[in-house]
């Protein structure tokens, strides 16, 4: 009995080498299995829907042999998704919805990671991945469709790999560009369904409006910190994001995790139940989240389901009387309208100061060089001091500033003491990135504190122009 189970086990694996190699071929050939233009084959369609492409749908590819039955599914399928195909309420019809599908993951980060990877492992038609960004090492800890020999290469193409690595038997599409108002119907257009696995405000608007435009469904999931959400737009008279928020708020109550930090399990979760609404929506399967939203709290283990308002006759795009086109959406700019940047790449940046009352950090050791007696006053958080600081600094958070004046007085009185000099020492303010320490100088001045001045750029700047092991987070 133990030889036949391992002879079946062998005929099976050689099947499946067999079915692979078969696959394979059959994408060399993609272009006459796929609409022209559009074959990804193994691994080409980079930035495929990018370029002129027009509005067809995406492709999903159909082996021309091996069916099992005229309406059955292929043999090599019935294996792969035996599971699926067990389950009552899933079974062949599902299955084969799924795959007929095609769903749209923008974002190849912490929420789009699970996302990509199990709906490549389950089975979608044609799977998209949107991302302009490369991998990079701070990624890893959450992002876990990507793996070390990518850091440095595009998130899309690793992303793509790692879901063609899974299952060669699905369309992966690759964009490697951020989702723009002027790309994103086309992109768009060509999906069933749109999973929203990206972390800034402007692009969560812009995504929500493009699929009202061109009536998909969203699976919106955010992540941030210990907590997490999610909730599906657009969807059985579900609302759109704007219905929920009309106006944006204010750009301080906007968090994002290369700021705050978040534990990489979280994104994780609310991922893998993106895929689970993203594949409840495309084979009807269940109770889609439409028109409720999951609260996810890991610190305490809790989930919570609370009921949203449907969608608004007034909203703006999605209401009654909308007059907002497709023309208006690739005119909008939703950059300003939420007053903050669609990438990280280009956090704001504030110049709140006078050149006088700046130095760059050159500048700044230079004078550390020359022995000039001055006091270097960190103003980050006490969490990130503990990261990682420059040597004899002060740590006062820009939110204790105010209240702890006094303390840097003595402080820079210690300073004056040890210098034989008379001249008053002189006061540098640092941060990570070059914006609160000029709302400390700016403060700082204010109070009285002439001399202060500020690092441009911050910690980050410090780490790439003067001291390149310093570290960067
Ligand atoms: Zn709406």
């Amino acid at each position: 009995m133990e030889a036949m189970a391992g002879e079946l086990e062998r005929l099976r694996a050689e099947r499946e080498e067999l079915d692979s190699r078969i696959r394979l071929l059959e994408s060399q050939f993609g272009a006459s299995l796929t609409p022209a233009g559009e074959g990804d084959a193994a691994g080409t369609g980079a930035g495929g829907g990018g370029g002129g492409g027009g509005a067809t749908a995406c492709p999903i590819r159909r082996r021309g042999n091996g069916f099992a039955a005229a309406d059955g599914l292929p043999a090599d399928m019935i294996y792969r998704y035996s599971r699926h195909l067990l389950l009552p309420d899933f079974g062949v019809e599902g299955q084969r919805k799924l795959s007929q599908s095609s769903i749209l993951v923008v974002g190849a980060g912490g929420l789009g990671s699970p996302v990509a990877l199990y709906l490549a492992a389950c089975g979608v038609g044609c799977l998209g991945i949107v991302d302009g960004d490369d991998v990079e090492l701070n990624n890893l800890h959450r992002q876990i469709i990507h793996k070390e020999a990518y850091v440095g290469k595009s998130k899309v193409k690793s992303a793509a790999d790692a879901c063609r690595e899974i299952n060669s038997s699905i369309n992966v599409m690759e964009y490697h560009h951020t989702l723009i108002p002027c790309n994103a119907l086309e992109i768009v257009r060509k999906y069933d369904i749109v999973v929203d696995a990206t972390d800034n405000l402007p692009t969560r608007y812009m995504i929500s409006d493009c699929c009202v435009l061109l009536n998909k469904p969203l699976i919106s999931g955010a992540a941030l910190g210990l907590e997490g959400q999610l909730t599906v737009y657009h969807h059985n008279g579900s609302p759109c994001y704007r219905c929920l928020f009309p106006n944006p708020p204010p750009v301080a109550a906007c968090q994002r995790c290369s700021d705050s930090g978040v534990l990489g399990v979280v994104p994780g979760v609310i991922g893998c139940l993106q895929a689970l609404e993203a594949i409840k929506v495309a084979t009807d399967v269940g109770e889609p989240l439409s028109g409720r939203m999951l609260l996810f709290d890991a610190l305490s283990a809790r989930i919570r389901i609370v009921k949203i308002r449907g969608s608004s006759t007034v909203c703006t795009v999605c209401g009654e009387n909308s007059a907002f086109t497709q023309d208006d959406f690739q005119k909008f700019d939703y950059e300003n309208f939420t007053q903050s940047p669609m990438s990280d790449k280009s956090a704001p940046s504030l110049d709140i100061l006078p050149g006088s009352a700046r130095v760059t950090c050159k500048e700044y050791k230079r004078l550390v060089d020359n022995g000039e007696r001055h006091l270097l006053l960190d103003v980050r958080p006490a969490h990130h001091f503990q990261i990682a600081s420059v040597s004899q600094s002060l740590n006062i958070p820009l939110s204790e500033l105010e209240e702890k004046l006094q303390m840097l007085e003595t402080s820079l009185k210690d300073t004056t003491d040890a210098s034989s000099s008379d001249k008053p020492p002189s006061l540098y303010v640092v941060c990570r990135r070059g914006n609160d320490s000029q709302i400390a100088v700016q403060l700082l001045r204010e109070k009285g504190f002439l001399s202060a001045k500020d690092i441009i750029g911050g910690l980050q700047s410090w780490a790439q122009d003067v001291d390149p092991d310093f570290p960067v987070y």
